[in-house]
């Protein structure tokens, strides 16, 4: 074997894996090391499994420090560029800056044009850019996904700001991949960079985000007519229903979402669950309330548990 670190990156397994193959009586000889016989030389090995383990995490925390004092600096050295932008080109000492991406900006503004004028939904507006074939942002997937939209639809660089240092990733113990996490506010740090949409329509588009009324696929004409809009799941699958009506308002339904072809063309995970009516099921539902608000009993022993739990 090469080196100790071969046989294992983490120092921890080192250790078991050669006292392993000694109680197995076999010889592990390292070619770049002399045979650990003596107590110095078995050290030795040791230590070089803890600096190698060290080392990656050092030169990793390194080059981060050093992106965040170029990202202080106005030089964005790290992170993908928001959908609209692109580095310029540079000559080899300098410092990387960024410049509109025309084609992409025209998208962008697009986008908030639906969102803001039109008054689409973040789904809504998805699904024109999948049928106009558009290319989505960051390759992979072949189509838009309305998670994208509101990610532009809430992302500050189109004003002017672009924010550095935002996410970090976070590895719970019971997870195995981690988890992308928001940093506070006070970490991010703002590159300046050309706005291409005035702050008065970004406010909007934040105001219409916060209100939570927008027209769907099929405009919703009447979204106080579905009493369950936002709060019916799919039994099926699991996922979020959408509350939709025909055009003309005489047919109101719930709609898994997993029914949605651009959704499922890349996730391969179609629900086959029909369109539920909406009338029938706020029908049944609200019958249910009606009926444990108007049993004095469980209305009492309900009140009781929740003074319980707030004790
Ligand atoms: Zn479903």
């Amino acid at each position: 074997m090469q080196d100790p670190d071969r046989l294992s990156r983490k120092y921890a397994y080192q250790v078991p894996l050669l006292e392993e193959f000694k109680r197995w009586q076999v010889n592990i000889r390292f070619l770049k090391q002399p045979p650990a016989e003596s107590d110095e030389q078995r050290l030795l090995v040791q230590i070089q499994g803890v600096i190698v383990e060290y080392e990656p995490a050092r030169i990793m925390e390194r080059a981060r420090r050093g992106r965040l004092y170029w990202a202080r600096q106005g030089h964005p050295v790290c992170g993908r560029v928001p959908y609209g932008y692109r580095y310029a080109q540079r000559e080899r000492n300098e410092r990387p800056t960024v410049e509109v991406d025309a084609e992409a900006a025209q998208v962008m503004r697009q986008i908030f044009g639906w969102y803001v004028t039109d008054r689409l939904s973040g789904q809504h507006i998805a699904h024109q850019l999948t049928n106009r074939e558009i290319v989505p942002p960051r390759g992979g997937r072949s189509y838009w996904d309305p998670s994208t939209v509101k990610f532009i639809l809430t992302n500050e660089a189109y004003v002017g700001s672009w924010y550095l240092n935002r996410f970090r990733m976070e590895l719970r113990a019971e997870q195995r991949r981690p988890r992308v996490c928001v940093r506070q506010r006070q970490e991010w740090i703002a590159v300046t960079i050309p706005a291409l949409i005035g702050s008065e329509v970004f406010l909007r588009a934040q105001e219409i985000r916060a209100s939570g009324y927008h027209q769907g696929p099929w405009p919703l004409t009447h979204p106080e007519t579905h009493l369950l809009r936002r709060l019916v799941v799919c039994g099926n699958c699991n996922r979020a229903m959408t509350s939709l009506n025909s055009t003309n308002g005489d047919h109101r339904y719930y709609w898994c979402r997993g029914a949605d072809p651009h959704r499922i063309m890349a996730e391969r995970s179609w629900c086959p669950h029909p369109t539920v009516s909406s009338p029938e099921l706020d029908a049944i539902v609200w019958a249910d309330v009606v009926s444990l608000l108007s049993d004095p009993e469980l209305l009492l022993s309900a009140w009781q548990e929740q003074h319980q739990i707030d004790k």
